[in-house]
C-alpha cells in the first residue's frame, strides 16, 4: 500500500538565467511501513522534494499524494489540517518547546488539533522511544538524545500516514545518533509506522529498507535491503 507518491514532480526557483531546477520530474513513492532514506550530495534537492511532499511547498508540474490526497489540489486551510493530522515532522533542531514537559510536547500536536491519543498507543510509543521515566522533565534536564527521541515520539503519537524526518541524526553526536537511527527502525518495524528521512549520515542505509539517491534534482540510484558497504 503506497503513503505518499510523488509523480513526475518537477520544482525550480526563480526566472530566467538565474531558474534552478531543484527537481526534475521525479517519480517515487513510499510504502506503508517502510524506512526510506533519501540521500545525495548538497544542492540535488533532498530538501525540496521533502517539503513539496509534505505540502511545505508548491510544485511547478506534477502531482503530490499523501493516500488517496492529491495535495496540490488542496487549500491552505486543508494543507495546514493535513500537516497536523496525517503528517509527522522530525526536525534537526528538535523544536520542543522549552516551558512544556516532555508528555506535553509529545500531546501538543494532537491536543492543537482537539484529539487526544488511546492510552494504549500513547504507552506503546512512549515504550518504543523509551522514555516512560522521563515524562515529566523538561527538555532542557534532556540529552540532545533524548529530546530528539521526544520529537519522535511526538511525531509518531498521532499515527500520522508518513512521518518526514529533516537530518534527524545532524544534531548529535555518534552515540545519540545511532539511538535515534535504531528507534526509528524499530517504531518502523513494531508500531508499523512509515518513515521518510533526509540525511547526510553514512550510517543510515544500514538502518533504512530502502535508500533513495538524488543527483542535480534527478533520482540516480535506489537501493532495498542497503548495506553501510554501498554508500561508501
Ligand atoms: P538539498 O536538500 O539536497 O541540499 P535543496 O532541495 O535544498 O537540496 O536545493 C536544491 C536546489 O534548489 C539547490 O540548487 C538550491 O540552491 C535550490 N533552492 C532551494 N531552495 C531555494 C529557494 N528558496 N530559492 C532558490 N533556490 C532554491
Ligand atoms: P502553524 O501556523 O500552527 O505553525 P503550519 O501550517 O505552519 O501551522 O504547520 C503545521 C505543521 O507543519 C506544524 O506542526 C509543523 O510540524 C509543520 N511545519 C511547519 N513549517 C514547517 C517547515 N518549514 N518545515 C517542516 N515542517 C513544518
Amino acid at each position: 500500500q503506497t503513503v505518499a507518491r510523488a509523480v513526475g514532480v518537477t520544482k525550480l526557483y526563480g526566472k530566467g538565467e538565474a531558474q534552478v531546477a531543484a527537481l526534475r520530474s521525479v517519480d517515487v513513492e513510499f510504502a506503508a511501513g517502510e524506512f526510506t532514506a533519501i540521500m545525495g550530495p548538497s544542492g540535488s534537492g533532498k530538501s525540496t522534494l521533502m517539503h513539496t511532499m509534505a505540502g511545505l511547498d508548491t510544485l511547478t508540474e506534477g502531482e503530490v499524494f499523501i493516500g488517496d490526497a492529491r495535495v496540490s489540489d488542496m487549500s491552505d486551510k486543508e494543507l495546514t489540517l493535513l500537516r497536523r493530522t496525517r503528517i509527522g515532522f522530525i526536525f534537526q533542531q528538535f523544536n520542543l518547546l522549552p516551558t512544556l514537559t516532555a508528555q506535553e510536547n509529545i500531546l501538543l500536536p494532537l491536543s492543537i488539533a482537539g484529539r487526544k491519543p488511546s492510552k494504549d498507543w500513547f504507552d506503546r510509543v512512549v515504550g518504543t522511544v523509551g522514555l516512560a521515566e522521563r515524562l515529566g522533565h523538561r527538555p532542557t534536564e534532556l540529552s540532545g538524545g533524548q529530546q530528539q527521541r521526544v520529537a519522535c515520539a511526538r511525531a509518531l503519537v498521532s499515527q500520522p500516514e508518513v512521518i518526514f524526518a529533516d537530518e534527524p541524526t545532524g544534531n548529535l553526536d555518534s552515540v545519540s545518533g545511532t539511538e535515534v537511527l535504531e528507534f526509528l527502525r524499530d517504531s518502523v518495524r513494531s508500531l508499523g509506522q512509515t518513515v521518510v528521512m533526509v540525511t547526510h549520515d553514512p550510517r543510515a542505509a544500514s538502518y533504512a529498507d530502502r535508500v533513495v539517491f538524488l543527483a542535480d534534482g534527478r533520482i540516480v540510484t535506489e537501493l532495498s535491503e542497503p548495506t553501510a558497504d554501498a554508500v561508501i
